[in-house]
């Protein structure tokens, strides 16, 4: 699972953020009240059978059911039977997005005739999909797979609103204003043909967002969250705001007790982690272990103007300082990470046209090292771009030191990386 955090300014007032996918196509009503008793009716796209699905036996599936029991997981059982003989074995595999599963072996309940898998739901925000199919093997060797269902991981231990829209379905605590779906919900519709422009095709499936009021839900499942600082919910300085999952194709936001405003939320912070996970689709920037190619790129995609702005005038001045290091050597220094980063990202809309965001990512997507993809898309050398990319900045010493090697990494993807992002606003 890949989380991206944000750790905020010079205070180092931090940002968390996490990844999450999502792929159901929910029909809700807007703003009611969320519980697992509303049967929530999920579009999937089905899994096509397997060849031969079945083998030689008639199969007959009396009933599936998913039961969240949130924070704790889940249970799952089927209850099935094959004419070629007894069901020695049942599976049952577990999406969250279409494209990660997890399984769980069941065990076999002679009582209820029913086979039960038991989910622990370890490290598992509510409310993220739970799509599921089960695998079935008789005593003749027969295996058989059930279509999908879509269910969800539903939270009935507090009251919850959600919201869906043609870009993200939104959950929120029923404590906080409807305002955080109001703005997370516009500012995706605002940046759509933004991210389709410069990746080339949307996320191939509606991620959501989890928005809660404090930590307090949020440690529940996140051991970190409240124990590390119950006040903040991070380590130190660093405060969680916002991650993204990839891996449950949902973003998690802390609204703060409304010290994380709706509108930041959602168009600097939401559409930044949205950013990584259209990352995480195509592959090759997050993969690049550089944390300032890819926070940058992610930045790219907030539409916070003024944040923005404050990112480029902070990477001017530090270059204008004479102290604006290396790319390759900017390593994990955060807050610099961001601010020059995003001004890279700019620079190459300013100098080489719109397009040259596609055509990188479009390299990368082939496997392409994301410093050849640059020099491929823009005809000329790293040392040459940054040379002219320090300069544009204002760095009197626009040549940079050439020597250096590319800094290690602390640990190697997938991991939790930090990065800044600006002072909460108001
Ligand atoms: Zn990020």
């Amino acid at each position: 699972m890949q989380n991206f955090l944000r750790v905020a300014s010079r205070t180092l007032v931090g940002v968390i953020a996490f990844i999450a996918v999502i792929a159901l196509g929910l029909a809700m009503n807007t703003g009611t009240a969320a519980t697992a008793q509303d049967s929530l009716p999920a579009t999937i796209t089905p899994r096509p059978s397997p060849t031969g699905n079945g083998g030689t036996a008639t199969w007959t599936v009396k009933s599936m059911t998913f039961k969240s029991e949130y924070p704790n997981g889940g249970t799952f059982t089927i209850e099935a039977n094959s004419s070629a003989g007894d069901i020695n074995s049942a599976t049952v595999f577990i999406q969250h997005q279409p494209f990660k599963r997890t399984r769980v072996i069941a065990k076999y309940d002679a009582a209820s005739g029913t086979w039960i898998a038991k989910w622990l739901g370890q490290a598992t925000p509510q409310w993220v999909a739970v799509n599921y199919y089960w695998s079935l093997s008789d005593a003749q060797k027969n295996v058989y797979q059930t279509d999908t269902v879509g269910d969800i991981y539903a939270d009935n231990t507090r009251e919850w609103k959600v919201r869906d829209s043609e870009d993200i379905t939104v959950y929120w605590q029923a404590t906080l204003t409807d305002d955080y779906a109001d703005e997370i919900i516009a500012a995706m519709a605002a940046q759509r043909e933004f991210y389709r422009s410069h990746w080339g095709t949307l996320l191939k499936y509606k991620p959501r967002a989890v928005i809660y009021d404090d930590y307090a839900a949020m440690a529940e499942w996140d051991q970190g969250a409240g124990l590390r600082n119950p006040g903040t919910g991070g380590v130190g300085s660093t405060i969680v705001v916002g991650r993204a999952y990839d891996a449950f194709g949902t973003f998690i936001g802390v609204a703060r007790k409304g010290r994380s405003s709706p509108h930041w939320m959602a168009y600097d912070i939401v559409l930044h982690e949205i950013g990584h996970l259209y990352q995480a689709q195509n592959g090759g920037i997050i993969t690049s272990g550089q944390i300032w190619f890819y926070e940058g790129n992610a930045e790219y995609f907030n539409k916070d103007e003024a944040s923005l702005e404050e990112s480029l005038n902070n990477a001017k001045n530090l270059a204008a300082s004479g102290n604006l290091p290396p790319l390759l050597a900017i390593g994990r220094n955060g807050l610099i990470a961001y601010e020059v980063g995003y001004a890279f990202w700019k620079w190459l809309e300013v100098r080489f046209g719109d397009d040259i965001h596609l055509s990188i990512v479009q390299l990368c997507a082939k496997g392409i090292n994301w410093q050849k993809a640059l020099e491929q898309a823009t005809g000329m050398s790293f040392l040459a771009l940054e040379t002219e990319f320090r300069a544009w900045l204002g760095a009197p010493n626009a040549v940079p030191p050439t020597t250096l090697p590319e800094p290690t990494l602390a640990f190697a993807f997938p991991s939790p990386t930090f990065a800044p992002t600006k002072t909460p606003k108001p």
